[in-house]
């Protein structure tokens, strides 16, 4: 038994902090959260107490990819994934993970990777042979041929034949669910529609037909798994909220119509703000990108900042999700997706929900909160998050628990 006592705690449903604060721990799992004067401190449990922080549930990054390294260059991204075996990948997705569960990240949802390595990760993270954060993970995503997941050069090229799945037609793509489903999938993730970067009017290109996105929604609720989907705007994406997709990722040119049914519906949003903010570090020269998809980068920026005071004003539920891994360094990366949800337009405390129970709720982690029942994933901030979210940044100012365990710090 452990318990813990903090000046301050916020239980990540957005309730007012507490002051004064001690959780109780039995094994893995939250056993009491309340004043110190209520909790007290069981005979024999192990007290942990900290002056000046503020305990907060574990982070988590609703939109992660493990299996790449964050490389910025389009083409070299590719190259590497075709030139590592499945192993490599997972060997080094270990680290990666690591780092992302030192930076204060408890629970990350993973959105593709080669040969099912990220599932492998997942498992191994949950029997204790590496140190990592609780992962779902979704296998493959699921694209129709020569889709936003089987572009030029994806697989062809390369060693292996499934860096992604290519599927055509309502029946192809329940057999690429079932599969995935076979190799341990905790979720499905498609591409409804991508971005179209020629005509600067019509920035969004719907790729499943609604009859695909249909098979897709309709087997995956069958078997209790929900779906998320790369979208950009358009009919695809009115499609994929309209026929039940669970989680939208990106969302760039969503219009009022498609917020209203995503609020009609408890749609999750999930803006990923950092990986288009990203882009505008280097030159289009240093990423590969030709002048069309850099004005479509440009667009679909500010399109992303213009739809977060529409979906929250909507009551639309907004998770925290980085898309680390594409572009961004795992672990020292992601906290600035937080940072962004509250330049975007959420209050401190708004930010800290979408990523703690608001994620949890979308990612289905048994955690995301400070609550009886729950995985003990505490992360201590030398500081106050409300006060100045950015701290989030700064691992040398988290102290992280996982299940109860003290994490390791990061070097
Ligand atoms: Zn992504």
């Amino acid at each position: 038994m452990k318990v813990f006592r903090v000046p301050r705690l916020i239980d990540g449903t957005g309730a007012a902090p507490l002051e004064g604060a001690a959780i109780l721990v039995e094994g893995d799992r939250i056993v009491a959260v309340g004043r110190q004067a209520d909790i007290g401190v069981p005979e024999g449990a192990e007290l942990i107490e900290r002056e000046g922080v503020t305990a907060i549930p574990g982070l988590i990054d609703a939109h992660v990819h493990l299996a790449y390294s964050g490389i910025p260059h389009s083409r070299a991204f590719r190259a590497e994934l075709g030139e590592l075996s499945y192993p490599a990948i997972a060997l080094r997705a270990a680290g990666y993970a690591r780092d992302t569960l030192r930076a204060g990240f408890t629970s990350v949802r993973d959105m593709h990777a080669p040969g099912g390595t990220i599932i492998d990760l997942r498992d191994a993270i949950e029997a204790g042979a590496v140190e990592g954060p609780r992962i779902k993970a979704c296998g493959l995503g699921l694209s129709v041929t020569g889709g936003h997941m089987d572009q030029p050069g994806w697989a062809d090229h390369s060693a292996f034949t499934d860096l992604t799945l290519p599927c055509d037609g309502p029946e192809g793509f329940r057999l690429g669910l079932r599969k995935q489903l076979k190799r341990g999938a905790d979720f499905i993730k498609i591409n409804a529609c991508v971005g179209a970067r020629k005509d600067p009017a019509v920035p969004y290109r719907q790729e499943m037909t609604d009859a695909e996105i249909e098979a897709v929604c309709t087997e995956a609720h069958a078997l209790g798994l929900k779906v998320a989907s790369h979208t950009s705007g358009g009919s695809g994406l009115l499609a994929a909220v309209r026929l039940g997709v669970d989680t939208i990722e990106h969302g760039h040119f969503a219009d009022d119509e498609i917020l209203d049914l995503m609020a009609e519906r408890g749609t999750v949003l999930i803006p990923t703000f950092l990986v288009n903010e990203r882009n505008f570090e280097f030159t289009p020269e240093e990423q590969g990108i030709s002048p069309a998809g850099w004005r479509w980068l440009k667009a679909a920026r500010a399109a992303k900042w213009d739809l977060m005071p529409r979906a929250k004003a909507r009551g639309i539920a907004i998770v925290a999700g980085s898309d680390t891994g594409f572009m961004l360094e795992h672990g020292k990366r992601n906290a600035e997706e937080i940072t962004l949800l509250v330049k975007g337009g959420l209050s401190p405390m708004e930010a800290l929900v979408a990523a703690t129970s608001a994620a949890a709720d979308a990612i289905e982690v048994e955690a995301g909160r400070l609550a009886p029942g729950l995985y003990a994933d505490i992360v201590l901030v030398a500081g106050d998050p409300v006060d100045d979210i950015a701290i989030l940044e700064e691992p040398s100012k988290l102290e992280v628990f996982k299940g109860g365990r003290a994490v390791a710090a990061a070097a």
